[in-house]
């Protein structure tokens, strides 16, 4: 089983494919988290990396796509991918690398514009467990630290305002195509965003027929 994430930064999909591999047993592949963990080790890649992430572009797609595929080559237990494909080449080498049936399914899970940059603006993120909080919405109990792991919270550098409304460009530019692409694919599976991260994931496990105990009806 091969499930991909699409939706905005801010939309959710990193917490909700957190969840759903949980649930699932399946593993969670975020390309951002590996650009960032290629970052803190300080690798050619992780600089690469970071002067597009900082900027709130896209990193190239060669180098992407080799990143992911690398990563999923011969796993034989399934995969959610978060933040990848985001482009239509990406999407194809997905789809090309999978073989005929390509991926499984795509959710999109949908947020209005002016929710999204509400929720980037005031998000902070664990540094240790990567746990997101809202400096509104749903706020640490003691600032600065994480209620679950008491990790120090930190602003990611693209999350300030000006990066944020160049991510959600990107975002609405390259990838909000992709939705119509698996749509016609007959693999998509829209969700509703602006809810509770409970509600959602709900919603999510509903639509792909999976009960809470990790088996399908
Ligand atoms: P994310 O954590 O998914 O919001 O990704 C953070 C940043 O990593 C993005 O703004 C891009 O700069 C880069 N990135 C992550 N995934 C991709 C991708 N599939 N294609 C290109 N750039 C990506």
């Amino acid at each position: 089983m091969r499930i991909i994430l699409l939706g905005a930064p801010g939309s959710g999909k990193g917490t909700q494919a957190e969840r759903l591999a949980d649930t699932t047993g399946m593993t969670h592949l975020s390309s951002g988290d590996l650009f960032r963990q290629a970052e803190k080790e300080g690798t050619e890649l992780g600089k690469l990396a970071k002067s597009y992430m900082e900027k709130g572009l896209l990193v190239p797609d060669d180098v992407v796509i080799k990143m992911v595929l690398e990563r999923i080559a011969g796993k034989e237990v399934g995969v959610i991918l978060d933040g990848f494909p985001r482009t239509l080449e990406q999407a194809e080498s997905l789809d090309e690398a999978l073989g005929k049936d390509g991926v499984d399914k795509a959710i999109h899970i949908e947020v209005s514009q002016d929710e999204l940059l509400k929720r980037l603006s005031g998000r902070w993120i664990c540094r240790q467990c990567q746990k997101p909080y809202h400096l509104v919405t749903s706020p640490p109990k003691m600032t600065g630290r994480c209620d679950s792991c008491s990790g120090d919270l930190y602003q990611r550098p693209d999350d300030t305002m000006e990066t944020a409304m160049k991510r959600l460009e990107v975002y609405f530019k390259q990838t909000a195509p992709l939705v119509d692409y698996y749509r016609k694919k007959g693999k998509l599976v829209q969700i509703e965003g602006e809810k509770t991260i409970e509600a959602v994931s709900k919603d999510l496990l509903a639509k792909l027929h999976w009960r809470r105990d990790g088996h399908t009806r």
